[in-house]
């Protein structure tokens, strides 16, 4: 039987083959070794490949071999040598044998010589259309194979053919699509678009190339790009339209999507409320998938309530009953995946088991499937919710998944973008509100463009419009003209590079010629990139400063006062001190008189007392010009002043009231005792009230001396000190301090202010004014100031200055 079929086989009339499962030829017939002049043992295995074409053969290989694994009858076109040398195209059909439970167990293969048909499509490959009969062969052997809409249109538009897969498609016969209108197919939108296209190209004959959308059976439109290119005979005449339409609906999703993307990534770089990205974004979803609703919710502030966020094609009253549900698993899919930073997905609410009171709510909306998905900041903190909503049982596929994932994303970039710009502008508020208070503005000069910016209340102290555009003229008006060439200077020599400080208090004056002070403190620094700015802040000092001025006017009447209560006090010893010279100008006038008046008149003993006169005199005029520096008020002066001297001017003036009051003064002044800083007049008045005091102490005392030490000394940290020991009643139980309170006194004529003025002048001087008591008796009063310093001739110190 087998010999007999073999016979069979070998009689057949073409090259018969059969090969193993894998690929390995087992067999040929005869008419196959004849016709290569290979025999069977040299042909089986692989030696059957040195027949095929050299380059023919890599491209057969790898298509046998993907036959061999697909398991399916294939088709390989190649040239085969014959005996004699000479190659021929033949058609190699293979077709698996199958055992009963469908594995291949054989493979057999016929090869049908194809030569004259490759000769004859090789002579006229392109006018294959002309010939009716061939041109549907051809058309549906290549049209049918392509992944695309394929059609032949007469110029007419008639259509002549159109392939399987079109005709598919449109669930239609040829029949019945050749009686369509292009209307019927083609969306309403994009027609015009294609009539225009069409009809150029058949005025032209050139190409045509557009996009639109064709109408699937099931009444889905879906993108197509579109292209026509004319067939032409030999004449040139054009005889049909080679339509090919590649469906790129997929591409134009994508694009749509990828547009809408950036539409809303736009809208939340340009500051768009936070609503209305949410809302443009739910709409971007529901017209990517169609059919669905979606929202999304936030966790509001506290983290334990969900917020409406938008929910554009949701109902009202569904989206009132979400708004302010817990965040928590019972409270909902939204509630659970916020709470939970999970997915959620109720794919059939119907059947669903979990939140009693959200189900029946979300069916009795019309509501079937939800899959909410939690919508998380970039540090991992969850935002708020993206739910998805359908009308029916739905499980999200993976397409789906990835939307979602999209999607999430761009919520979370709005909604944190939206809550740091909220964030932002509250800070903003706070620093305006900060600034307000403390009338502080602040401002940054990019130094090279000279881009000048100030906070709002920098504006309000400068008084200026916040709508009329800055330059340095416009903020230059309003300083002080003493103050502009400080301001040119300081801007010069940060442009020139130099990392200028200012800590300053400087003078504005307004348009209606009234003054601001304000105290600036800037710097001038690089940016990232390197650009000189100048960063500072404005405060505005003028209350304080006036306040300050109208507090030192009244201090300074208060020292005036002090002193004029003095001299009230001092009247017995300052005429005392005055009446001496005046009785010995008056004798000495006298005693001259005489002498010229004798005979011969004693001239020398006259000059000599004439001379005594001018002296006393002198002493006179000395005692009261003393007297008017310290008590005539008089503008404060900074100046090195010798402390002893200045003591010693004192003592001159208290010398008859001490001898009066039994006071015996120690004066123990250093020899090396270096210039201190201050106003001299202001310092004599308080070692005067030092004195008084010591000496009022004692005037009770008289089991004994009422001895008073004045002694100046050096000390370290290049000050000088002042101390006034006495052996008085000492200081009482209160303490030392409640006595430089102001109008604190313990005698019956006392004002009480002399030791309060007293302190705020050596304050003024940068000084410390204390007392302490005595080992024994007595107490000891003592000032310390700075010295003054190499050079130093009429600068003071602004505290001082205040204390006019
Ligand atoms: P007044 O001399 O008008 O009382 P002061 O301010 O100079 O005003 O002094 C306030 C008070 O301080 C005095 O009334 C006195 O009680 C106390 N006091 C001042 N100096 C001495 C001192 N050297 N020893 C004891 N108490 C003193």
């Amino acid at each position: 039987m087998e010999s007999e079929l073999r016979r069979v086989v070998d009689a057949l009339p073409g090259l018969v083959w059969t090969a193993l499962p894998n690929g390995h030829i087992d067999f040929l017939n005869q008419r196959w070794c004849e016709y290569t002049g290979l025999d069977v043992a040299e042909a089986c295995g692989q030696g059957w490949q040195s027949a095929i074409h050299p380059e023919d053969l890599l491209e057969f290989v790898q298509r046998w071999r993907s036959t061999l694994v697909s398991c399916e009858s294939g088709e390989i076109e190649a040239r085969l040598q014959r005996f004699d040398g000479e190659y021929r195209w033949f058609l190699f059909r293979i077709c698996p044998i199958a055992d009963a439970s469908g594995r291949v167990v054989k493979w057999c293969g016929i090869n049908i010589d194809i030569e004259d048909r490759r000769r004859s499509e090789e002579a006229m490959p392109t006018r294959w259309w002309l010939r009716a009969p061939a041109r549907e062969g051809h058309f549906c052997s290549i049209g049918d194979g392509i992944e695309a809409h394929v059609a032949l249109v007469t110029p007419t538009g008639e259509i002549e053919i159109v392939n399987r897969r079109a005709l598919e498609y449109f669930g239609a016969t040829l029949e019945e699509q050749e009686r369509r209108s292009i209307a019927d197919t083609v969306h309403p939108n994009d027609l015009p678009n294609f009539i225009a296209a069409w009809r150029g190209a058949v005025e032209t004959g050139r190409p045509y190339d557009v996009e639109g959308r064709h109408r699937r059976a099931d009444g889905v439109y879906r993108w197509f790009h579109m292209r026509g290119s004319p067939l032409r005979d030999t004449e040139g005449r054009i005889v049909f339209w080679y339509l090919l339409h590649t469906d790129v609906d997929d591409r134009k999703q994508a694009e749509a999507l990828l547009a809408g993307e950036k539409r809303l990534l736009e809208m939340v770089a340009s500051g768009h409320s936070m609503s209305g990205i949410l809302e443009a974004l739910c709409q971007l979803v529901e017209s990517t998938a169609c059919g669905c609703h979606c929202s999304v919710v936030l966790v509001d502030p506290c983290g334990t309530r969900l917020e409406h966020g938008a929910g554009p094609s949701l109902p009202g009253t569904f989206i009132a009953f979400i708004n302010g549900r817990p965040v928590n698993s019972d409270s909902g899919p939204c509630g659970m995946a916020a709470c939970l930073n999970e997915q959620v997905i109720a794919a059939d609410i119907p059947s669903e088991t979990r939140w009693a009171e959200w189900c029946p709510t979300a069916l009795a909306h019309g509501l079937q499937a939800c899959w909410s998905t939690p919508i998380a900041s970039t540090a991992g903190k969850v935002l708020g919710s993206f739910a998805i909503y359908y009308d029916g049982p739905r499980t999200p596929t993976t397409l789906e998944q990835s939307l979602i994932e999209r999607f999430t994303h761009i919520a979370s970039i709005a909604v944190e973008r939206a809550q740091n710009d909220a964030a932002l502008r509250r800070s903003e508020a706070f620093l305006a509100e900060a600034q307000r208070l403390s009338s502080t503005g602040s401002f940054l000069v990019d130094v090279e463009k000279h881009e000048i910016t100030l906070s709002e209340e920098l504006y309000r102290i400068f008084e200026l419009d916040e709508t009329v555009p800055l330059t340095r003229e416009l903020i230059h008006s309003r300083f002080h003209p003493e103050e502009i060439p400080f301001a040119r200077e300081v801007l010069e020599r940060a442009r020139a590079g130099d990392l200028v400080v200012v800590d300053k208090e400087l003078r504005l004056q307004m348009p209606d010629g009234s003054i601001k002070y304000v105290h600036v403190a800037a710097h001038t620094t690089r940016d990232q990139n390197g650009r000189l700015e100048r960063i500072g802040a404005v405060q505005d000092v003028t209350e304080r400063r006036l306040s300050e001025e109208a507090l030192a006017k009244v201090r300074s009447e208060l020292a005036h006062v002090a002193r004029v209560a003095c001299l009230g006090a001092l009247t017995a010893s300052i005429g005392h001190e005055v009446n001496q010279p005046l009785s010995g100008i008056i004798t000495n006038a006298s005693t001259c008189l005489r002498m010229l008046a004798a005979d011969p008149p004693n001239i020398d003993g006259a000059r000599e007392t004439a001379r005594r006169t001018i002296r006393d005199g002198n002493r006179a005029a000395d005692v009261i010009t003393r007297l008017r520096a310290l008590f005539s008020k008089k503008d404060v002066t900074t100046e090195p002043v010798d402390l002893n001297e200045a003591t010693r001017e004192v003592i001159a003036l208290l010398r008859s009231e001490l001898q009066r009051s039994r006071v015996i003064l120690h004066a123990e002044l250093a020899d090396d005792l270096p210039p201190a800083t201050g106003d001299r007049v202001q310092l004599q008045q308080v070692i005067l009230n030092l004195l008084r005091n010591a000496s009022e102490a004692m005037s009770g005392v008289d089991d004994r001396p009422r001895k008073l030490v004045i002694r100046t000394e050096r000390e370290e940290d290049n000050r000088v000190r002042l101390t006034v020991q006495d052996a008085g009643v000492g200081l009482g139980p209160q303490g030392a301090d409640k006595l430089f309170e102001a109008f604190y006194t313990t005698k019956s004529g006392g004002m009480g202010i002399g030791l309060f003025v007293s302190r705020s002048i050596i304050e003024g001087h940068h000084g410390r004014l204390w007392a302490a008591a005595n080992d024994g008796p007595g107490a000891t009063f003592s000032f310390s100031i700075p010295r003054a310093s190499e050079g130093v001739t009429n600068t003071s110190p602004a505290p001082f200055r205040g204390l006019q």
